[in-house]
């Protein structure tokens, strides 16, 4: 490996930089993709939800092969109370044809996606960590892996690391994200049969569905979910990482929370966890993206805190980054110009996308969560809603004037009162609003 030339190395075999150095190899590019895990998605996790448009502008009817788990026909909101559910959902036959969406398990689904790169050409190079950027000058040449002699020189680098981008970080393009920025996830895997999970999900055959929770995350701001694949469940939730540090709570208590619940406990019910695992999930959003390119490199997915976390689409955003920066490379590959005027082709790209359009129109979330304490959003209005739906539905006698006038109560006494609710509502539509 001692002083080997690449047009392009690609640090990561994630779901961005799989995309990027497909998208080269297929082009004649010579590319190296490097993965520290042993394999491809052997240390990654999500949800997880794969979305169907963004990676089948790279590979058409990639469905046919790809090893997915269910097709998603059914996605619901929960918003828990103590011991309630109201359920907002939506269940679709038209989302199987085309699909949609699918549950996916990165485990395979990395494997898969990293071997097309590598049948498309590119040079895999696994179990091996990328420990340093080369530097000529301004410019990046290159990387230092952990490996003898595991020098690698390229026109361009990519840096495809996730959200912990030690690469990011020597460049000096990100700071250590702050503990706002980040939400720390744990996710079970859950092995139940394949017909209980049918007949206690309402599904047929490869028809999956997806429920993300609100409430009971012990105060803090944070998403549960649990999706459904084909014999296993799964479930987990985030938290945003400040929240954590304040509660002192640990993550696997609130997982642990939620499993107890009464709506979740009967769906995992006589289920055998088969794996546990925690990971960072970048919630900057638009505010917190770095510089996107310069003299020699692009950074690509969550790297670049390309996370959608209203809509929970991050593995689409990674692959649409990954792709637009392999076709800017294959560009400078035919000028010959690898610096920053050529790169900057890649930010061009990203802002005229959908990823920077939907970063944008959602970059007052965080402000939003760090609105007063998470425990309004996050607990009191979740229980409010519940106390109101159980009272409107409740057949007690009271009239159905009184019971709206009780209604409002709960959610001014959350907000603390007549103006702070309508504060809150006013926030939260300039948040969702752009
Ligand atoms: C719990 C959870 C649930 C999620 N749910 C969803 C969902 O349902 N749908 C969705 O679309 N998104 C979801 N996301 C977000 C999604 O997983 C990410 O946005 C997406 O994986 C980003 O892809 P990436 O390739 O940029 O980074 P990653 O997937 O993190 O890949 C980075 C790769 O780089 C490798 N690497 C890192 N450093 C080095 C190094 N120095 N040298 C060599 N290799 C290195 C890592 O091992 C890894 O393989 C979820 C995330 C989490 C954590």
């Amino acid at each position: 490996m001692a002083d080997e030339r690449f047009d392009a190395v690609v640090v990561g075999a994630g779901p961005a930089g799989s995309a990027a150095a497909y998208t080269m190899a297929k082009a004649g590019l010579k590319v190296a993709l490097i993965e520290r895990g042993e394999f491809p998605g052997a240390k990654n996790i999500f949800g997880g939800v794969i979305y169907r448009r963004q990676l089948e502008d790279l590979i058409p009817e990639f469905w046919k092969e790809a090893p997915l788990e269910r097709t998603v026909v059914q996605q619901s909101m929960w918003v828990l109370g103590e011991e309630s559910a109201v359920m907002l959902g939506h269940h679709n036959q038209r989302y199987k044809d085309p699909p949609n969406c699918w549950t996916g398990l990165r485990v395979k689904f990395d494997q898969w996606f990293a071997g097309k790169a590598e049948q498309a050409g590119a040079v895999p190079i696994y179990e091996t960590v990328v420990t340093q950027i080369l530097r000529d000058g301004e410019r990046v040449v290159g990387v230092k892996t952990d490996r003898d002699d595991g020098e690698l020189y390229a026109d361009i680098v990519i840096l495809a690391d996730g959200v912990n981008s030690l690469l990011g970080k020597q460049l000096g393009i990100h700071h250590e994200w702050g503990p706002d920025e980040v939400s720390l996830a744990v996710k079970e895997v859950i092995a139940l049969p394949r017909q209980t999970i049918q007949d206690r999900f309402n599904l047929e055959g490869d028809e999956g569905c997806t429920i993300e929770i609100v409430g009971q995350t012990c105060q803090m701001a944070g998403l549960g979910f649990l999706y459904t694949n084909q014999d296993t469940i799964s479930l987990g939730v985030g938290v945003m990482v400040s929240d954590l540090k304040k509660a002192r709570v640990k993550p696997y208590a609130v997982l642990d929370g939620l499993k107890q619940h009464p709506m979740i406990r009967k769906l995992i019910r006589g289920g055998e966890v088969k794996e546990y695992s925690g990971h960072l999930i970048p919630e900057g959003g638009f505010n917190s993206m770095p510089k996107l390119a310069g003299d020699g490199w692009m950074v690509v997915g969550d790297a670049a805190q390309m996370v959608n976390a209203v809509h929970r689409e991050g593995t689409n955003l990674a692959v649409t980054s990954g792709r637009l920066a392999g076709e800017t490379a294959i560009e400078a590959h035919k000028v010959g110009h690898f610096g920053v005027g050529a790169l900057d082709a890649y930010t061009r790209k990203i802002r005229e996308s959908i990823i920077h359009k939907d970063l944008k129109k959602y970059r007052g979330v965080h402000q939003l969560l760090g609105f007063g304490d998470s425990s309004l959003l996050f607990d009191k209005m979740p229980q409010a809603l519940n106390d109101a739906i159980y009272n409107m539905l409740l057949v007690d006698g009271m009239p159905k004037k009184e019971k709206q006038k009780k209604v409002m109560r709960y959610f001014r006494e959350a907000a603390g009162g007549n103006a702070e609710l309508v504060r809150l509502g006013m926030k939260g539509w300039r948040a969702m609003n752009g």
